[in-house]
């Protein structure tokens, strides 16, 4: 390894990722006082956060009554009761203040006549605790939400010294004897050098793992890369079987048609020309939660009652709506339509079908962030030095299915509250241990055995076998003999991988490298989230099994731990839900069955 040399940084904060979550927790961190560097893969205003469109849900109270309460219950029904109570309180109480700083940081939000921030209707999200009718609690810039407030925490972020290092690809952890993190080391593609970050706090925000799918909506960098370090440092990863299934990805392309349309009024049918949702959910119709809708169309779809030559997918109606609307709030999805179905939606409907969009599970944290894991009995032992923001987090506020528009506010609330702890747990310019080689010996053996790879199974092959395996054996449904069949699949895939070829063995821009990386990454991900979904034998928010088709509170009221090997096998623990809130400014929601 000695042809490996690393140049040294030394920060009091580092974050890895660049999208919401990342941007605002290195923003916090700097404006705390702390030296802060923020390392991404990609240009931060690519960040997959870039991609939102339908909005950010905080109970403002603008277009109709709310109450951050309200905001509360209807994240823990959508949880299905498996999300944190605490964390939950936390993110709604906080939403509408973070919000707020968005609006004062210059977010480009639509407006209503009064000149206040526009809200829609969303999936889940109710008055008076649940009872109805809807409220009107996303707030949102047109249909490119995600696209504003990534701009605006970028220009916040320069604006308070955050010190970025753009198309860094970070590679491991730095963990020490006792378990500590370090920092982070990353390979830079532009020159091929390797860098080491020493840091008091290393604040992973790495986003979701959508492409160890098939048909997603995310990005292509959506590879889980901080998950796959924190798996690689021997910490687990918490509810992976829990993946939310997006209505409406545009039938064979996989884009997102955001569910913002269907708060704007469009609406779902069949073959049949039937409104069908109105069978499904009597109440919420089109607007309950992602997982019931998903559930529904598939059903569906089994039924003989698709659309198109196939009868394979669903179709989302929009002409109906009044052309204006549609320009004003829904311009971004008109193109998508227009470019990826050949579609013009003031004239006919859109071909959909339920596409993987997110992942409810990650690294388990608390609400300020910090890294939890599992030790000498303790469900809540924090990590030192490492903590976790964003989707790559699992804080747990989705629980079992996370409601729209929530994403977008987890990232500011949990973005800021990790830098807030920054600023009381760091102390500025505190010296630092000296990293050592013995500390990033398995980063650089796994780097150079990746890049010198000579086998006969190239990348790309191997990455399809996985995305078919998770889409097919992974699914909206799913059985234990079906499970079983995809456990058993990924460990084929394990058996393959001292067979990888990487063809381009230099530094400098290496992509086939860096796509061997990010498989890497994502193959760990596929073995602890198929795992996970065979072991949970309930139905609970996005995981549906027909063979355990009731949810069940008194067995599986908690949140799995899962670990990986190096060959590729998993290990199952729990973690206690937390049945209490964070203050008495709310108690304890009890749970009830789940029905829209
Ligand atoms: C199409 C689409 C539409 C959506 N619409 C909405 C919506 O309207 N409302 C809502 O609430 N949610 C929405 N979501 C979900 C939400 O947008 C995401 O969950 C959220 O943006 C994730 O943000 P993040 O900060 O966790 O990570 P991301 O925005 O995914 O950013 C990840 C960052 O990590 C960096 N990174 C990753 N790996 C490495 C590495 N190895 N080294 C260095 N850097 C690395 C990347 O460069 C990037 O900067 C949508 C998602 C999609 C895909």
């Amino acid at each position: 390894m000695s042809e490996y040399k690393f140049i040294d940084h030394t920060y009091d904060v580092v974050v890895v990722g660049a999208g919401g979550s990342g941007l605002r927790a290195a923003l916090g961190a700097a404006q705390a006082g702390l030296r802060t560097a923020c390392i991404s893969k990609v240009f931060p205003t690519r960040s997959h956060t870039v991609a939102a469109q339908g909005g950010i849900a905080a109970s403002l109270g603008n277009m109709s009554p709310d109450d951050w309460r309200w905001h509360m219950y209807d994240t823990v029904k959508g949880s299905d009761w498996l999300g944190d109570q605490d964390s939950i309180e936390y993110l709604c109480k906080n939403a509408p203040a973070a919000v707020y700083e968005l609006e004062h940081w210059g977010m480009p939000f639509s407006r209503t006549e009064q000149g206040e921030i526009y809200q829609r209707p969303f999936g889940g999200m109710m008055q008076n605790m649940g009872q109805g009718p809807e409220a009107q609690r996303t707030c949102a810039a047109a249909d490119r939400t995600g696209h504003a407030m990534l701009h605006t925490l970028y220009g916040q972020a320069l604006k308070n010294d955050t010190e970025f290092f753009i198309e860094y690809v970070a590679l491991d952890l730095i963990m020490d004897e006792d378990g500590a993190c370090r920092g982070v080391t990353a390979w830079k593609l532009d020159d091929g050098t390797l860098h080491r970050f020493s840091a008091q706090k290393t604040i992973l925000a790495t986003g979701g793992y959508g492409r160890a799918f098939f048909s997603c909506t995310s990005a292509h960098t959506c590879t889980g890369d901080g998950n796959a370090m924190v798996l690689r440092a021997g910490l687990p990863l918490q509810d992976m079987e829990f993946v939310q299934f997006h209505p409406t990805g545009i039938y064979g392309a996989g884009c997102l048609i955001t569910e913002g349309s269907r708060g704007e009024g469009g609406y779902l049918t069949n073959s049949e020309g039937e409104r069908f949702m109105e069978r499904y959910a009597p109440s919420a119709k089109d607007l309950a939660s992602r997982d019931v809708v998903s559930r529904a169309m598939t059903l569906e779809i089994r039924e003989g009652r698709g659309v198109g030559p196939e009868k394979d997918h669903i179709y989302l109606h929009l002409e109906h709506l009044p052309p204006e609307t549609l320009a004003s709030r829904l311009p971004g999805i008109s193109e998508t339509a227009r470019i990826f179905a050949g579609v013009d939606v003031t004239k006919e409907p859109i071909p959909v079908l339920p596409t993987v969009h997110y992942n409810m599970g990650g690294i388990p944290t608390n609400f300020h962030g910090e890294v939890l894991t599992k030790k000498d009995g303790d469900p809540d032992s924090v990590v030192p030095g490492l903590m976790a923001v964003g989707e790559a987090a699992c804080v747990s506020v989705h629980g079992a299915n996370r409601l729209g528009s929530n994403s977008l506010i987890d990232l500011v609330v949990f973005g800021r509250a990790a830098g807030l702890r920054c600023g009381d747990t760091v102390e500025a310019g505190a010296s630092q241990p000296r990293i050592t080689d013995q500390m990033t010996a398995s980063h650089l053996a796994r780097f150079d055995r990746l890049r010198n790879a000579s086998g006969d199974q190239n990348v790309a092959d191997l990455r399809l076998e996985m995305q078919k395996a998770m889409q097919n054996n992974c699914a909206v449904f799913r059985t234990g003999e079906v499970l079983d069949e995809g456990v058993g699949a990924i460990a084929d895939l394990y058996k393959k991988l001292p067979s990888l070829n990487v063809e381009d063995r230099t530094m400098i821009w290496n992509t086939d490298l860096l796509e061997a990386l990010e498989f890497d990454n994502l193959i760990g991900q596929a073995a602890v989230t198929v795992n996970s979904a065979a072991n949970r034998k309930e139905s609970r928010g996005a995981h549906a099994r027909e063979d355990f088709a009731d949810r069940d509170d008194k067995e599986w009221m908690k949140h799995t731990l899962a670990w990986v090997g190096a060959t590729g096998e998993v290990t199952i623990d729990y973690r206690p839900v937390h049945e209490y809130t964070m203050s008495n400014e709310i108690e304890y929601i009890k749970p009830k069955q789940r029905v829209y």
